[in-house]
């Protein structure tokens, strides 16, 4: 461990939250390098759907590289893209009555954002764009003003301009339409707030606390950005790829955005890799406008391609992720009565749910009594209140079990008044 503290930045993150070693990985198992195995409820902060080293898309990549088919291929047409693209048109776009052009953009999340605020801003001819509470979409400066987050706003060193924040669903509690808000605000020229280029939301806050939009807020707001000329955008990096339950987290809305991100599970495999989908009409990008060395990780092409050969050919893995998503909210929701007082509510949507505790103290003290018991889990929201069941989707009932019952142990342990554990983890996960 020396290393790391010796050389490693200080800004390192998840590293503290669990301070071992890691070596080995297989779907939902990570190992560290004593040997030791722990079930992995975080998943890649979502960019592992299909668990660690999926041997489907495993097998892909290595024959791949052993015909030495191109891994960087900036932004050419190669055939790994070619086979990526009439995948994704045939087996996602398609069967969903979606029409979108695809941009790659550099291969992080946060690189898509900024690739989509950018065309809004300029297809519009508007700087100003709408952004919601507790919403998360990067830390790179444009991405960054969208996001709410002010330990990560704090980082900027710059004012972050061109962004009205708007109170997301139930910010103002129940019973208040946020949405009957920003229409008002947007007719009203003495508001103060000026035309916006686009909205940007997630329809599930991941980083923000696991705060699930309802469909009617979602058409609301999509109702809105028509009757105003503005432009929708869905971030789906975190959300997407099968998270709720469906390949978009959008679809059973029935909302159509003009402009959709996608990175996190896209590649399936870990790999880095991030588009942007746009309605054909509004592909106003000149040549290389929004460029990156990074656009062609045709590795990630490769798992991509066979994520949704494997998964989404037909409805089966979401019909299984629904089934799983019941078993952990009905989980989650005995938990919450059992140990509650009130000190817990379930939320979320999918396979993208949290339960969110009274303090962050007492989120913190279950995950790392839960990380003690080789459960991999971690927090999120405004005071990393919300314990975020994370778990690749592909996990087998008996494990998806096994990290609850620890989950569910660990709030016992509290409930008996044991003793809180020290945020340094000094110890030794038995
Ligand atoms: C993770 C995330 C991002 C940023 O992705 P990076 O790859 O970390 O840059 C943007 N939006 C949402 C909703 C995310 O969850």
């Amino acid at each position: 461990m020396k290393i790391f503290e010796e050389l490693e930045s200080e800004v390192r993150s998840y590293a503290r939250a669990f301070p071992r070693v890691f070596d080995r990985a297989t779907g939902e198992f990570l190992y560290d390098s004593d040997g030791h195995q722990y079930l992995d409820f975080l998943a890649g902060a979502g960019s592992l759907n299909y668990g660690h080293n999926n041997p489907v898309f495993k097998q892909a990549l290595a024959e791949y590289i052993e015909a030495d088919g191109i891994t960087h291929g900036l932004d050419m047409h190669t055939l790994a893209k070619q086979y990526f693209l009439e995948t994704f048109q045939k087996k996602i776009l398609q069967p969903r009555g979606l029409d979108y052009h695809i941009q790659f953009t550099g291969p992080t999340g946060t690189n898509a954002v900024e690739a989509a605020l950018k065309l809004a801003r300029n297809i519009t001819g508007r700087q100003n764009v709408i952004a919601f509470t507790n919403g998360f979409h990067g830390v790179t400066i444009g991405a960054l003003a969208a996001t709410g987050n002010s330990h990560h706003r704090g980082a900027a060193g710059i004012c972050l301009t061109g962004v009205t924040r708007m109170p997301y669903d139930g910010y103002l509690g129940e019973g208040f339409n946020t949405t009957a808000y920003l229409d008002k605000v947007l007719h009203d020229s003495s508001s103060g707030v000026d035309k916006p280029a686009a909205v940007i939301f997630e329809t599930v806050q991941g980083e923000g606390g696991v705060n699930a939009a309802s469909f009617e807020w979602m058409l609301a707001l999509e109702a809105v950005c028509r009757k105003n000329d503005v432009l929708l955008i869905v971030d789906d990096i975190q959300a997407g790829c099968g998270r709720t339950g469906h390949f978009f987290s959008f679809e059973p809305t029935g909302i159509k955005p003009d402009i959709v991100t996608l990175s996190k599970s896209l590649s399936g495999y870990g790999l880095p890799m991030a588009v942007v989908l746009m309605k054909p009409e509004l592909d106003l990008w000149k040549p290389g406008e929004h460029n990156g060395t990074f656009r062609g990780n045709n590795l990630a092409f490769v798992t991509a391609k066979a994520a949704i050969d494997h998964y989404w050919s037909d409805d089966s893995f979401a019909l299984d992720i629904g089934k799983k998503a019941e078993l952990v909210t009905k989980r989650l929701t005995a938990m919450a009565k059992q140990y509650g007082n009130g000190n817990f509510v379930v939320r979320g949507r999918g396979m993208f749910q949290g339960l969110n505790c009274i303090s962050g103290e007492l989120a913190g003290d279950i995950t790392r009594r839960a990380f003690k018991k080789r459960l991999i889990i971690e927090t999120s929201g405004a005071e990393d209140q919300v314990i975020k069941i994370f778990c690749p989707l592909t996990i087998s009932e008996e494990s998806l079990n096994k990290g609850l019952d620890i989950l569910e142990e660990s709030i016992a342990e509290i409930s008996r008044n044991a003793e809180p554990v020290p945020k340094e983890l000094d110890f030794f996960p038995g």
